[in-house]
């Protein structure tokens, strides 16, 4: 089987084969994952160059920063229990020159993850386009799994989202209501099943920092979000972890938390790149951003191991 295939255990039919809710339903404790976001390979160059849009014909350092992050996921011990990618895998946006070649050369950083480790993907703009259409989508789904689907983990459901069919689906408004038909469902589930907490991965924030804030580029449209945040605060969700802004951020909606992780690839502020350690424990979800070179050199913090340590 090639190397590309299903090494990755994409996810379809909207579930995720590593995690079968038979046995993933009930709570077993603490445990933790890891988030990284935007590895985005070709941006650094396309950036550094001042052409986003063709600039992006070489991406040796997104090749080794995401070789750096494996390794350091690797590494962990204990292991954590899946590694989720909230978009933007490669800059290369639908039709444009590089893409495959950006696609197979993360592929092949990417398959040196622990096979222990599931990887989770999450689509992003750069990934389907940013006003998407059925085939990009389609394309995607092909080379990464299914774009949205939930799955349950030590009795935790997780939610992952196509953020662009709300940023943009005025190509495949069909698609967009059968996401928000099945996140009905979903959160439905979820309140039967009685979970622990709800977690929801997708590309693009809510919002930076205020649930208020103006719209642009890096965050949802206001009313969008409103809707959005009212429907995830009903549902008991405790946190959503986006990419997409290159920059660490968050804030907090009547109890939802929103997560903004900066790049394992190309940084747009001040942060380092580098990866998100989450702690979910019984009552609480804990998250510290570690760069690339302080996780692979020391792990994680002694408190936090100490959170997994807590038996119930
Ligand atoms: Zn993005």
């Amino acid at each position: 089987m090639a190397a590309t295939g299903d090494a990755f255990r994409r996810a379809r039919g909207r579930a995720l084969s590593a995690f079968r809710h038979d046995d993933e339903y009930e709570w077993k404790g603490p445990f933790y994952f890891i988030q990284g976001a935007d590895p985005q390979f070709g941006l650094i160059k396309a950036w550094a160059v001042g052409d986003t849009n063709n600039g992006d014909d070489e991406w040796k350092e997104e090749i080794k920063l995401t070789e750096q992050a494996v390794q350091a996921v690797n590494k962990l011990n204990p292991k954590p229990k899946f590694f989720v990618l909230c978009g933007d895998l490669i800059h290369g946006m639908p039709g444009s020159q590089w893409r495959k070649d950006q696609e197979r050369d993360l592929k092949n950083v990417l398959k040196n993850t622990d096979q222990n480790i599931p990887l989770v993907f999450v689509s992003g703009n750069h990934d389907i386009g940013n006003a998407p259409t059925r085939e990009t989508i389609d394309n995607y789904c092909k080379s990464w799994g299914d774009d949205y689907f939930s799955f349950w983990v030590g009795g935790v459901f997780f939610l992952v989202l196509n953020s662009q069919l709300y940023f943009d689906s005025s190509k495949c408004p069909e698609l967009k209501q059968a996401q928000d038909v099945w996140l009905n469902e979903q959160l439905a589930v979820a309140e039967k099943h009685k979970c622990k907490h709800i977690i929801v991965f997708q590309h693009i924030p809510l919002f930076l920092r205020e649930p208020d804030e103006d719209h642009d580029y890096f965050n949802l449209e206001k009313s969008v979000r409103q809707e959005i945040m009212e429907k995830f605060h009903k549902a008991g969700i405790k946190a959503v972890f986006s990419g997409h802004y290159h920059r660490n951020a968050g804030g907090s909606y009547r109890g939802l938390e929103m997560v903004v992780t900066s790049a394992i690839g190309c940084q747009l502020g001040e942060d380092t790149h580098g990866l998100r350690v989450v702690v979910v424990t019984d009552e609480k979800i804990v998250h510290r951003y570690y760069s690339l070179d302080e996780l692979s050199s020391q792990g994680m913090e002694k408190e936090l191991l100490d959170m997994l340590a807590k038996q119930i």
